[in-house]
């Protein structure tokens, strides 16, 4: 029996991501597959596009993934994983990711291909310097800043006190000023030691 004839005979001819039936055709699993069954999934023209090019991604279409993450098949696991950790910006992937458990072996092979390496978990907040800066830190403001609609100005040499990173903008921090909580420049302050 061929690859794809045991695969159709494996997902009873569905696609094994979503359960399309339409357009279904051998995905050989990243990065090592040998084009064996067991390192290939049956998929949809949909799912396939997807996970080819990842800025197609239609998030609401891996829903679906909440019960093939279920799937009995290694390959199948590892496809949910890897997508699952694309998503998991979305909290219900995240939540889903949680519940799949892969013992180490596939995990391995989940993770071969980096997908789920997430750049925005390292983006890093800087100073002036080049100083990673963390939550709680003191810094002194280099230069004299106009506070918008605050009406004053932040003396240069300021010592701004337990400062907190803004989460999706790696150049801005917050930290309090003469009692006010502004937002500040990374590249604006030094980190005091
Ligand atoms: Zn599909």
């Amino acid at each position: 029996m061929s690859t794809v004839e045991a695969l159709h005979q494996r997902s009873d001819s569905k696609c094994e991501l979503c359960n399309a039936t339409d357009n279904l055709a051998v995905y050989e699993v990243p990065p090592e597959s040998q084009g064996n069954v067991d390192d290939s999934v049956l998929l949809c023209e949909t799912c396939r596009d997807q996970i080819i090019n990842p800025n197609k991604t239609d998030t609401n279409h891996w829903r679906c993934l909440n019960d093939s993450m279920w799937s009995q098949t290694p390959a199948v696991q590892v496809m949910a994983w890897r997508l699952l950790s694309r998503l998991k910006k979305e909290g219900w992937s995240q939540d889903l990711l949680d519940m799949l458990y892969l013992d180490d072996e596939l995990l391995a092979w989940a993770q071969a291909t980096g997908e789920g390496d997430n750049t925005e978990d390292t983006v890093k907040h800087l100073d002036s310097n080049g100083t990673v800066l963390e939550s709680g830190d003191t810094v002194t403001l280099i230069k004299d800043l106009n506070v918008k609609g605050a009406n004053f100005t932040a003396k240069r040499g300021t010592a701004v006190r337990g400062i907190s990173l803004v989460a999706d903008n790696p150049e801005h921090i917050e930290g309090k000023v003469n009692g006010q909580q502004i937002v500040i420049l990374t590249k604006f302050v030094k980190k005091s030691n």
